[in-house]
């Protein structure tokens, strides 16, 4: 992407927000805000998590032409901080710093490395309460979410404290009596991790955590809207005694920061979690240098609701995975496919349930539903909306912006759905859960798998045959039977077809920052 046009997608995804040239002042200000936002951010400042800078070999430095850009909170519209707005002469440093400390790190033992992780985690646990508060700020979840984030990112930490020890290598029986043959796993070498705004913390430790364990060093680039979590995150990983440019964040002109990522032969290993275009230029990227590279990218959930179900489990469990994070992370459902003998009783009950959602700013405590990240957000979803209506699809509930204005958008379920609707055939990134019927189980595995994304399914039956013969037929890499919410640091999460390749997580995401080395000993009789 050229700079005119991140400018252009800035533009229209921000609205208001600004890069300014400005001063370096480091004394961080509390603007003028809301007294609830002015206290959490005077909370948070108090425990020195207020970071606004890059960090480059263990320093926080400003951009080098002074240029910032300002992260605001999307329930209110307020500026929350400005941060240094950095570009590829900031990332080249980085990478310099984390391929200098790449030697030291990575010949630590297991042991001391495992320390300095655990040590991470620790803190990150006893600041829960400030990047939770962070992280409603900046992104909107409602805190209880928030919270639920803080120990989901901190749990790849701790799991990869754990796995750092278990990094076994193996010895080969020899074709040759007189040969030895052994395989090493080595850490790759310098990481770029470029993550996204929804999961501000979590998509950075999920990648940090096995990166750093395997004794690889890391550059990330988190995403402009949320930089905050992912500097006080990195403030605490230096407290922590993870040394100075063994974790380097840099943030602002996103294709700059990419193009030095991609170019650099320094940098061996690409880790993305982002929208599948995006991901797809850092895979034709990788090319030139022939990096090592794992993508999450974008899904299309469905959710299919047997005749056979559970109701009160299926309405619970469709509920969680469609509006956590009011719709916007990869795994939400994107498509309920309903059998036709229940259609009419879970649409009804299921509505029932979306009625009950508080839509609110994050940090009070009824909230169960954030605003939208931006205002392009809630364009989409209009768009999807309308798309929907004008072939024939109905709005049962929501449909519309919220009356609390900015972005909040109605908690929304759109009936009869079909398969040439937007709603059908792309991600929508918000509150809306579209009601698609179906006849017959072989009808919902095709319309399940009738997509390019491969990333989470959910189906809910109280038949064992059929969840075994349903979960084997669908084409995603993740599927949660009679469960919403199925993510953990124990099991391997990632997709298939075009939302990514590898897999982050459990004794599996250690691999992507692994190389193998075989050494053949000869003369050994
Ligand atoms: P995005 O626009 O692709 O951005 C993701 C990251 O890439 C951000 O840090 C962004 O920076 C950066 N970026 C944008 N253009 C770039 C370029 N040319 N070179 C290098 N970096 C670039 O995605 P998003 O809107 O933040 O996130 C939502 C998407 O992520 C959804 O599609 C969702 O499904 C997917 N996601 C997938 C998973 C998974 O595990 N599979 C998890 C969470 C989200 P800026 O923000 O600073 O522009």
């Amino acid at each position: 992407m050229s700079t005119a046009m991140m400018t252009m997608r800035r533009a229209a995804a921000l609205g208001a927000r600004h890069i300014l040239a400005s001063s370096s002042s480091r004394v961080v200000p509390i603007r003028h805000m809301s007294a609830d936002v002015g206290a959490a951010m005077e909370k948070i400042r108090a425990a020195g998590l207020l970071k606004t800078q890059g960090l480059i070999a263990g320093r926080w430095v400003d951009a080098y032409d002074g240029k910032t850009i300002e992260v605001e909170n999307p329930a209110t519209g307020e500026v929350l901080a400005s941060v240094s707005c950095m570009g590829s002469r900031e990332t080249s440093d980085a990478i310099a710093s984390a391929h200098s400390t790449f030697y030291s790190w990575s010949k630590l033992t297991a042991n001391e490395r495992s320390k300095a992780l655990r040590k991470w985690y620790d803190l990150i646990i006893a600041h829960k309460e400030e990047l939770a508060l962070l992280m409603t700020l900046e992104q909107g979840k409602p805190m209880k979410e928030a919270l639920g984030e803080v120990n989901y990112g901190a749990s790849f930490l701790e799991y990869f404290a754990e796995e750092a020890k278990r990094i076994y290598g193996d010895i080969i029986p020899p074709t040759l009596s007189d040969r030895r043959l052994l395989v090493l796993k080595q850490p790759v070498g310098v990481v770029g991790a470029i993550t996204p705004w929804n999961f501000p913390l979590a998509m950075i430790t999920r990648k940090v955590g096995p990166a750093l364990a395997c004794g690889c060093t890391v550059v990330v680039k988190p995403s402009e809207f949320t930089p905050l979590t992912a500097l006080a995150a990195a403030d605490l990983a230096l407290q922590a005694g993870i040394p100075a440019g063994a974790l380097n964040v840099v943030m602002g002109n996103a294709p700059e920061i990419g193009d030095a990522l991609l170019q650099s032969t320094q940098v061996r290993k690409i880790t993305f979690t982002g929208s599948t275009a995006v991901g797809k230029k850092l895979m034709a990227g990788s090319a030139d240098t022939v990096k090592k590279v794992s993508l999450e990218l974008g899904g299309n959930a469905p959710c299919i609701v047997f005749d056979d179900a559970d109701i009160d489990v299926a309405v619970k469990g469709s509920l969680a995975a469609k509006f956590r994070n009011s719709g916007q992370t990869c795994v939400c459902a994107n498509r309920i496919l309903v059998q036709e003998g229940i259609y009419e009783k879970f649409a009804s009950a299921f509505i029932k349930a979306v009625q009950s959602l508080q839509v609110g700013n994050g940090l009070e405590e009824t909230t169960s539903q954030g605003p939208l990240i931006n205002e392009a957000a809630v364009q989409k979803v209009e768009k999807f909306i309308n798309d929907a209506t004008s072939k024939g699809a109905n709005v049962m509930v929501g449909g519309k912006r919220h009356s609390l204005g900015m972005t909040f958008y109605e908690p929304t379920v759109v009936g009869n759905v079909s398969n040439d609707m937007l709603l059908f055939r792309e991600e929508v990134f918000g509150p809306v859960a579209p009601l698609i019927p179906f006849k017959t189980e072989e009808e919902a595995i095709h319309l399940a798998n009738d997509t390019n994304a491969g990333l989470a399914a959910y189906i809910f039956t109280n038949s064992i045959p059929r969840s075994w013969r349903v979960s084997e037929s669908l084409e995603y890499g993740l599927v949660g039977v009679n469960e919403g919410i199925i993510s953990t640091e124990v099991a391997p999460f990632g997709g298939v077809k075009q939302s990514g390749l590898g897999r982050e997580g459990s004794k599996y995401g250690v691999d992507e920052y692994l190389e193998l080395k075989y050494i053949c000993m000869g003369n050994m009789s």
